[in-house]
């Protein structure tokens, strides 16, 4: 077999899912131990900000990428989009950004926001992913606390289904779905983590994670450019308590987890669609991961090795004891 350099996207026509294939991390530089690319002074980053936006370095997607290779029977695609890491401090020995203060997480959210800004207008931009792996257990090789966006050139498969969910739901019921989830969370209660004015976080009824957080405006927009200043400073301060309550549930030990950001598509108009962020906390006990296994992976389907109305509980205690006086 020839080892050449290979970026495309490849069809999976039995699960109907874009599969994004690139060899090209192997072709990485070697670099040395404790190096961190993002800590402030490096020839990329420099001196003087408070937070980044750099263009991946080895990404799955470019915005000039190789032609795919034609296969006799199956479909591929261009890898054309964009990868970038937000580099959320300068700092480098923090734990998470619940760890940042409201008004750093807020500064972090307006640079987001501003990127999507930028992305939209691009002909290849058809989705903007932001999303945060935390902790080694989730397979973070780099510490400095950053997050990452994927601008992809399809809309990703969770939030397709959520659309097709979405759409089919606003036509029976002329209702949105996310609005009658979030009525439903707050007239039941005993799942809501933390809520105030402008938006309510909430461990679902129908949590698949162990410790599934989600956090819902309570204005019904489709993307987070559509927020006021105020909402935005508003979700820099739930965002803030509730991964605060995720890393104290359990003693000591910090929660790996991984946070997503669904919004509506960029092209196109999606006004049953109500945008909100899932956080993925994947510690089911003092030690213990939950890991999507056979049933899960192989499956499809998660088990839930508890309730989410003990667990959520739990954070809400959690929350309580450990975050609540945190600076606003
Ligand atoms: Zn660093
Ligand atoms: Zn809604
Ligand atoms: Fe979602």
């Amino acid at each position: 077999m020839v080892n050449k350099p290979t970026m495309e996207l490849r069809w999976d026509p039995t699960l109907r899912e874009w599969i994004l294939v690139s060899n090209i991390r192997r072709f990485r530089p070697w670099q040395p131990e404790g190096f961190c690319p993002f800590c402030p002074g490096n020839p990329e980053t420099g001196y003087g900000w408070r937070a980044l936006i750099l263009e991946n370095k080895y990404p799955m997607l470019m915005e000039n990428p190789p032609e795919p290779g034609l296969h006799w029977f199956y479909k591929t695609s261009k890898s054309v989009g964009k990868c970038y890491v937000v580099v959320e401090t300068p700092e480098h020995n923090i734990n998470d950004i619940s760890d940042l203060s409201v008004d750093q997480i807020e500064y972090v959210l307006n640079m987001v926001i501003s990127k999507v800004k930028e992305e939209m207008s691009r002909d290849y931009a058809h989705y903007f992913l932001w999303f945060r792996n935390k902790g080694k257990e989730i397979g973070v090789s780099l510490t400095h606390p950053h997050s990452q966006v994927y601008v992809l050139p399809f809309i990703p498969n969770r939030v397709s289904r959520e659309l097709e969910s979405a759409r089919d739901y606003y036509s029976e019921k002329g209702r949105c779905l996310f609005c009658d989830i979030l009525n439903a969370e707050l007239k039941d209660s005993v799942r809501i983590i933390y809520d105030n004015d402008h938006w309510v976080s909430f461990m679902p009824f129908y949590s698949h994670w162990p410790f599934e957080v989600h956090i819902y405006p309570r204005r019904h927009v489709q993307l987070i450019t559509e927020l006021t200043a105020e909402e935005v400073r508003s979700l820099a301060y739930v965002l803030k308590v509730s991964l605060c309550g995720l890393n104290h549930v359990f003693s000591g030990k910090s929660m790996p987890y991984i946070m997503v950001m669904h919004q509506a598509p960029l092209k196109g108009s999606y006004p049953f669609y109500h945008m909100h962020i899932e956080v993925y906390g994947v510690m089911r006990d003092e030690g213990k991961m939950k890991y999507a296994a056979g049933m899960e992976t192989g499956g499809g389907n998660f088990t839930y090795d508890s309730v989410p109305e003990e667990n959520a509980q739990r954070l809400r205690n959690s929350v309580l004891r450990n975050c609540i006086s945190v600076t606003k």
